[in-house]
């Protein structure tokens, strides 16, 4: 470990795993700066025709959204229950057990009981009893409904975009519950309403018209795939000739951007430009259809569709 690197119990020992004294439902979110990403810029939406692209902070009390963004987000919902079986599922079936709910890095690294899996999830499973079952339509809170105020959106967007849809918790959940999956459906919603992050929509706009999250252009990847060449010619004294976007190769060949771009994933570059040369391999690289992961899941499963046929379409 590096030196003054702190240990795991230093890390730790400031937060506080106590629940708030009052109930989740009369705890309002508090926007605390530095746990929160800042707004989508309007040009990263306009860029993927994404509407009510704005300028607008997630801090501020005005969040400048359509006028009927409680029936937009209703409708999503209702539509998606019926499109997912599995967010059906996935709102009706939770015991409360809490296998689940130490597992999310959230939680561990901030002690917010609204970072727990089984009570994120509850957050819009709440909204869920009030408009779509019989129960919370009739009993209200006492079937754990809730209306869709605007302090509960911004309290499901504080909390959905704390997720990281790394699957972890659905990994000890006995009914397979998938958080993740929550998660990426909420934030579909959430998108019909211009309420995206920077970060996520900035990278999903670059794989839109640069083919890679970083927006590097072609000349920047076959530049920066040089300098690796250099280096394993220097070391191994065999220079790796790659072909770039060459018709009728066997293999289209398409890695995480952040191999070409940045430390640890050069190496790991470096390792497979050797493996491939090594094997004989009939492939090339794109230098249009350059992005590996798919930055649309972080959107909507449309997004998801839209830039992985760059790939096909490069193919
Ligand atoms: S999927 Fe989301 S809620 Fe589950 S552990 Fe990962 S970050 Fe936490
Ligand atoms: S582990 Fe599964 S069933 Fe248990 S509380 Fe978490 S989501 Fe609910």
């Amino acid at each position: 470990m590096a030196k003054g690197t702190p240990k795991p119990e230093e890390l730790t020992s400031s937060i506080d795993y106590n629940p708030p004294a009052t109930g989740w439902r009369e705890t309002p979110v508090d926007f605390k700066e530095g746990t929160f990403c800042h707004g989508a810029r309007p040009s990263y939406l306009q860029d993927v025709g994404f509407p009510n692209a704005r300028e607008w902070a997630p801090a501020d009390s005005d969040w400048k959204l359509p006028e009927n963004w409680k029936e937009i987000f209703l409708e999503a919902m209702g539509e998606r229950l019926k499109k997912y079986r599995s967010f059906q599922l996935f709102m009706d079936i939770c015991v409360r057990c809490g296998a689940c709910a130490d597992k999310c890095h959230f939680f561990i690294g901030t002690g917010d009981p609204k970072n727990m899996p089984v009570l994120r999830a509850e957050l819009i499973r709440s909204v869920y009893r009030k408009y779509f079952t019989t129960a919370g339509k009739l009993l209200g809170k006492n079937a754990g409904a809730r209306e869709l105020t605007l302090d509960v959106l911004k309290e499901l967007w504080y909390y959905y975009y704390q997720c990281t849809e790394c699957r972890r918790c659905s990994v000890f959940c006995p009914y397979g519950i998938d958080q993740a999956e929550i998660t990426m459906i909420v934030r579909e919603i959430f998108n019909l309403l211009g309420l995206n992050t920077d970060w996520i929509a900035g990278p999903v706009s670059n794989c839109y018209k640069k083919g890679n999250h970083l927006g590097l252009e072609p000349h920047t990847i076959t530049s920066n795939i040089e300098y690796l060449l250099d280096d394993i010619e220097e070391i191994t004294g065999i220079r790796i000739e790659p072909t770039f976007n060459r018709k009728g190769a066997e293999i289209l060949f398409v890695t995480p951007s952040g191999d070409l771009f940045g430390d640890p994933g050069t190496y790991t570059a470096m390792g497979y430009l050797m493996l491939f040369h090594e094997l004989g391999l009939d492939y090339t690289w794109s230098t249009y259809a350059s992005e590996g992961g798919n930055f649309g899941f972080f959107t909507s499963m449309d997004m998801a569709k839209r830039l992985n046929y760059k790939k096909t379409r490069q193919a």
